[in-house]
């Protein structure tokens, strides 16, 4: 059996990876999807246990304490972090596993599983990325300022990541994406044990 690819997905605020996340998905239901925690406030058509798992910061605390996240992080102002326990067991049974984090916590988490996949999300501009997130309406003008005013830097931490990929077109970019993770599929480390099975004269598929 392959080992299952933990991918990991970041990008500016507004440069439209919950969207295209939503596409990959749709197109490729055999990827597993992280759903995080946070202390933000749910926005309009969110909901508990799909978009994120809302909590208050005494229950997030908790849960750092307890060792319960993969990864945690403060931004914009509020605690996000990824729930350790489903990771685990999706990549145990040898399944796909999304994550769609900032690059303080994929940073985190590449120290922690350097045989991750980090693909950064860009915008085609960032007078685009501006026009989306003021589009997407759900922000303050405070939130809307913090967001824009951490685009440089966190676009500067894309050099962190494997690959690179334009969120012009949303299809486009769900596409390359679930190119990527095609070709990530055969890589030589997540396949070990297939190598192991056919010298052991076992059928592989
Ligand atoms: P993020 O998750 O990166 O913060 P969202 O997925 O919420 O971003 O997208 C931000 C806004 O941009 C949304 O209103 C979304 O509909 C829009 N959007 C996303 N991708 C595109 C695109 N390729 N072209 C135009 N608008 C887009
Ligand atoms: P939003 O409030 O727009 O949903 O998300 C704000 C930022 O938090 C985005 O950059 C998003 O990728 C990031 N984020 C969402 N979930 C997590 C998580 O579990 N951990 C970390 N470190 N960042 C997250």
């Amino acid at each position: 059996m392959r080992k299952g690819l933990l991918i990991v997905i970041s990008g500016p605020s507004g440069t439209g990876k919950g969207t295209v996340c939503d596409v990959l998905r749709k197109n490729n239901p055999d990827i597993a999807y992280s759903v995080s925690a946070t202390t933000r406030a749910s926005r309009p058509g969110e909901k508990n246990g799909v978009n994120y798992y809302f909590h208050t910061r005494e229950e997030f605390e908790r849960m750092i304490e307890n060792g319960e996240l993969l990864e945690w992080a403060e931004v914009y102002g509020n605690y996000y972090g990824t729930p350790l326990k489903k990771i685990e067991e999706k990549l145990a049974q040898g399944i796909d596993i999304l994550l769609e984090i900032d690059t303080q916590g994929a940073m985190n988490v590449k120290k922690k599983c350097p045989d991750g996949l980090f693909i950064f999300l860009v915008p085609p501009s960032l007078t685009e990325l501006e026009k989306r997130l003021n589009g997407r309406g759900t922000e303050t003008q405070e939130s809307l300022d913090r967001r824009l005013g951490s685009a440089v830097a966190e676009i500067e931490m894309g050099k962190e990541y494997r690959y690179v990929v334009v969120n012009k077109s949303v299809e486009t970019a769900a596409n390359e994406i679930a190119e990527i993770i095609k070709a990530e599929r055969h890589r030589t480390d997540l396949n070990i044990d297939m190598l192991n099975s056919l010298k052991q004269r076992k059928e592989i598929l």
